[in-house]
């Protein structure tokens, strides 16, 4: 089959021609129908220092993904042949504490498909049976393929209550744009969304309907809130960017006794004024993943009662072309961009 393999240690990927990955009685064969690229994935494009720590080479990348169910394993009952599906791509352990109390998301034995573990941008995926999401037969391959970033953004927004609070989400990559929109659904009242670029802001526009954007170069945040009739400060915060400006700006403008939900991935430590984080009494959450399975049940909740994800993507391209993918996704003037491996 063909598959887009991390082949040498220095930046690009390759497609070549790898076996098509054979299933143990607990796994099921997915026909790979259509991917997104991540920004996990231009990490390992670029080869930057987390790619060379975290991924060994050769490796079959990507993770974000929707297709069709090809075969399955004896002791597999969930799925049949030919129903749609997607996957969650942290693959969890069995043995350790959190796993034996059934928080499989807070196992420190998690692999990655496509970053440690065989991935999806390729004809075939093998997965565990516990890893696949069934999905309904008109449910479109291309929001399938953005689901493991929209549970990032759900899992984040739903960390905290949102009903009626104001919220400040500092990164308008994908998840973030993805959590405003999210935001808005939760019934949270004021949301500000905070980039450096002024192409996202006004691209999530079109994914959200009532969040205010700010790009933070050339405007004010404090005056925004003051426009906005905030008197205190924001009750929650969403941490999307990984930016030191973004960080120590929102510890800033956060309500005493606020709640922080991060997963943004600082690229390098930074430093952190903690008397603020103190001085606030705010409660500070590292967000990981998507919980296994109740992001997932919230996500298909969310998009079966009218969230509309699919302004998110901006392009697609057949898999053969994914180098024109990958050099587009490098401008930073893209929403999701999405592959066809059956163009
Ligand atoms: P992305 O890189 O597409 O978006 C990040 C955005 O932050 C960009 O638009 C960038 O312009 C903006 N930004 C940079 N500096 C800023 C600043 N000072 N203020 C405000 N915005 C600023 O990323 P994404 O795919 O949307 O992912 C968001 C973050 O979450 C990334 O850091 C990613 O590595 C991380 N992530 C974490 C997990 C997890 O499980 N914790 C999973 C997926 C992604
Ligand atoms: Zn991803």
């Amino acid at each position: 089959m063909k598959a887009l393999v991390k082949a040498k240690a220095e930046k690009g990927l390759w497609m070549q021609d790898v076996p098509v990955p054979e299933i143990a009685p607990n796994e099921v064969l997915i026909k790979i129908e259509r991917t997104a690229i991540c920004g996990t994935d231009m990490h390992i494009y670029k080869w930057d220092d987390w790619a060379q720590k975290n991924v060994p080479v050769p490796m079959v990348v990507g993770h974000e993904y929707g297709g069709t169910v090809a075969a399955i394993g004896s002791t597999v009952n969930r799925v049949k042949v030919g129903q749609r599906v997607t996957g969650e791509g942290h693959v969890v352990g069995r043995k350790s504490r959190n796993a034996r109390a059934g928080k499989f998301h807070l196992d420190p034995d998690t692999k990655g498909i496509g970053v440690n573990l065989p991935g999806a941008f390729a004809q075939y995926l093998a997965l565990p049976e516990f890893n696949v999401i069934p999905l309904g037969d008109d449910f479109p391959l291309d929001i399938a393929a953005i689901m493991d970033p929209l549970g990032n953004a759900v899992h984040t927004a739903l960390s905290f209550d949102l009903v009626g609070e104001d919220v400040l989400i500092t990164g308008a990559g994908p998840i973030g744009i993805m959590a405003a929109a999210v935001a808005e659904r939760a019934g949270a009242r004021r949301i500000v969304l905070t980039d450096i670029n002024d192409w996202r802001l006004d691209f999530a526009k079109k994914v959200t309907t009532r969040t205010r954007m700010v790009n933070t170069m050339n405007e004010d945040l404090r005056a925004v809130m003051a426009e906005l009739g905030m008197q205190e400060g924001f009750d929650v915060g969403m941490e999307m960017s990984g930016a030191e400006p973004a960080f120590n700006q929102m510890l800033d403008v956060m309500l005493m006794g606020g709640n922080i939900a991060m997963l943004g991935i600082p690229a390098k430590p930074f430093p952190v004024d903690f008397g603020k984080l103190v001085g606030k009494a705010l409660t500070l959450r590292g967000i990981y993943g998507r919980q296994m399975y109740e992001t997932w049940y919230k996500m298909l909740a969310l998009l079966d009662s009218g969230l509309d994800v699919s302004p998110m993507i901006t392009h697609r391209f057949p898999a053969r072309d994914f180098q024109k993918a990958f050099d587009l996704m490098e401008t930073g003037q893209t929403g999701k961009v999405i592959l066809d491996w059956n163009a």
